[in-house]
């Protein structure tokens, strides 16, 4: 079995991701924000979408769920903690959520921080994460704690340093200005500026990404480092000496940017 998996442009900057069993026509949706962009891509290329998976309950990740469950009458997988549209699989983290059409078995990541309960799929040495980890960036905070985002890219940076990232947002050259501000002398952060420049110059999006890569130029990965711990701590007046404190100054920086 061979799957493709295709971002799908959605709304201003998102993208859903599906994963194409090019044998059977089947299709996993990620975050459906949007269900036209879906519905034409199925109907131009004869694919019938079995389920969705979903990262966390915001608008531009679930305001598709209810048209697509109504064409398609789908399962719908999505964090148990959150109030997400057409649930029918409620998952926690530890769980495992199985797609018998694709004979896949997705494992369950507590990436708790963006919101309370978001969750990631990792798929072998593929990452699911929707608005946890951007390339260069992270998501805002907004009901979860800067205590449980820190420790849910803890989590990230412990898997294999040759998985590949799948988010959900096209924010990487602006979340580059940010970690050039924060590490001006970090050439890792110039040449990838170079690399998503050439390639949103031909309108392609700079994702997926590789962790071993992102470890080497996105700030909120590097919170442990003395020199990211020294500009946070000149930037916000506050003394840092742990990742943790870094992390939550960091992103206070970046929210003000
Ligand atoms: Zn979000």
């Amino acid at each position: 079995m061979t799957i493709q998996i295709k971002p799908l442009p959605s709304l201003t900057d998102n993208y859903i991701w599906l994963l194409i069993d090019t044998d059977s026509s089947t299709a996993i949706i990620i975050d459906p924000g949007t269900a036209i962009s879906c519905e034409k891509f199925f109907e131009q290329q004869g694919i019938s979408p079995v389920a969705m998976l979903i990262t966390h309950r915001h608008w531009d990740h679930v305001d598709g769920i209810e048209q697509l469950q109504q064409k398609y009458d789908i399962p719908v997988f999505g964090p148990a903690t959150e109030f997400i549209p057409c649930l029918t699989t409620p998952l926690n983290s530890n769980d495992s959520a199985s797609v018998p059409e694709l004979d896949l078995d997705f494992q369950i990541m507590d990436l708790s921080g963006h919101t309370a309960g978001h969750i990631g799929y990792l798929l072998d040495d593929k990452l699911f994460c929707g608005d946890t980890l951007f390339s260069a960036g992270c998501g805002r905070l907004f009901d979860g704690t800067a205590e449980q985002f820190h420790a849910s890219l803890q989590r990230i940076k412990q898997l294999p340093t040759d998985t590949t990232i799948y988010c959900a947002h096209e924010y990487t050259l602006d979340n580059l200005r940010f970690a050039q501000a924060v590490e001006p002398d970090n050439e890792a952060v110039q040449s990838r500026i170079e690399e998503v420049k050439t390639l949103r110059e031909k309108n392609l999006p700079s994702l997926p990404f590789m962790l071993k890569d992102e470890l080497q130029y996105n700030p909120f990965l590097r919170t442990d480092k003395e020199n990211v711990m020294q500009a946070v701590a000149h930037y916000s007046g506050v003394a840092i000496d742990n990742s943790e404190e870094c992390f939550r100054y960091l992103r206070l920086w970046k929210d003000g940017f």
